[in-house]
């Protein structure tokens, strides 16, 4: 086989399910906006027919990847290249060329740095108190020790997945809430992040208790592209809420830089996510 690189190369978004991915509108802007000739698909792909894919992926000369549930943690298994925020959260979610190897990724790390960017110096002065215990939450865990985050207050639906997280990083320190410290309130902390699936749906419950927002705290929404209770209530209580499109947007520039050596037109992808910088 040969790859005739002058029609471009392909790239996929990969995973299960994967019906309201956005990647490909923005990845394709941007490459449009570049006036590079590569394309990006998605392409359902389960557990079981991982290592199928990077089959074709090295045999069709695919320039790069995107990974989501649930094979975020599975291809570590199968990719052993990977950098060192891969290696402390367990999961990855970009694939590229790294010369002759495949390499892996977790851009959601710095996809967050950037969504939490106006309010770094609150961060690392401060804890932050952080629901969920998921793939994003980790991310978001090395993020914060990265950011000299000094403490953090971890809620998970399951404890359990908490507890875990507490024993696996050492920085920034975790100290788990139950369910009644977290109703209770009176945290040390300006930033609330919600990394759950809470808020995917409209109907959705806020994880966080409104009677636990302090004046001054921010609310700190994953979910993007729709106002949710979680911001809802921090907006009702007269403070700042964001949604994660920054986090969505950023993540995918780092990628896009992975693939290409270059920058992105940040503009063209804000504009296919529905937002601006
Ligand atoms: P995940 O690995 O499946 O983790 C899901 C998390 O949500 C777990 O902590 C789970 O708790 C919790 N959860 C699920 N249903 C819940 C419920 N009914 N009540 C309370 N907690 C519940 O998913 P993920 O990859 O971490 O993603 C989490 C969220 O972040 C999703 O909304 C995703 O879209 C968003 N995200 C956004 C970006 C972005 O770029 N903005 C990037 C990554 C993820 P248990 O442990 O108890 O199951």
């Amino acid at each position: 086989m040969r790859v005739l690189e002058e029609h471009g190369r392909p790239l996929w978004v990969i995973g299960k399910p994967l019906e309201h991915t956005l990647s490909p509108r923005l990845h394709n802007a941007a490459f449009d906006a570049a006036g590079l000739p590569h394309r990006y698909f998605a392409l359902e792909v389960g557990r079981d027919e991982l290592a199928a894919f990077l089959r074709l992926f090295r045999a069709a000369g695919g320039l790069g990847a995107n990974l989501t549930l649930p094979l975020k943690e599975a291809v570590l298994e199968l990719v052993d290249h990977h950098s060192e925020a891969v290696a402390a959260i367990g999961a990855a979610n970009t694939l590229y060329r790294d010369g002759d190897t495949l390499a892996l990724e977790n851009t959601d790390v710095e996809g967050f740095e950037s969504l939490v960017a106006p309010w770094s110096d609150r961060v690392s002065e401060r804890g932050v108190v952080l629901l969920g215990a998921g793939g994003a939450a980790r991310a978001c865990l090395h993020a914060l020790g990265r950011l000299g985050c000094p403490r953090v207050q971890l809620w998970n639906r399951t404890r359990s997945r908490a507890v875990r997280l507490r024993e696996t990083f050492e920085r920034p320190t975790v100290e788990v809430l139950d369910d009644a410290s977290l109703e209770a309130g009176g945290f040390e902390a300006d930033l609330v992040v919600n990394a759950t699936s809470l808020g995917l749906n409209p109907s959705d419950p806020s994880p966080f208790p409104a009677g636990a927002i302090q004046p001054g705290m921010v609310g700190v929404d994953l979910v993007y592209g729709r106002d949710t209770r979680f911001q809802r209530d921090f907006r009702e209580h007269g403070e700042e809420a964001v949604g994660g499109l920054t986090m969505l947007v950023e993540q995918a520039v780092r990628a896009w830089q992975l693939w290409t050596d270059r920058e992105p037109d940040r503009d063209a992808l804000y504009g296919a996510a529905g937002g601006s910088p």
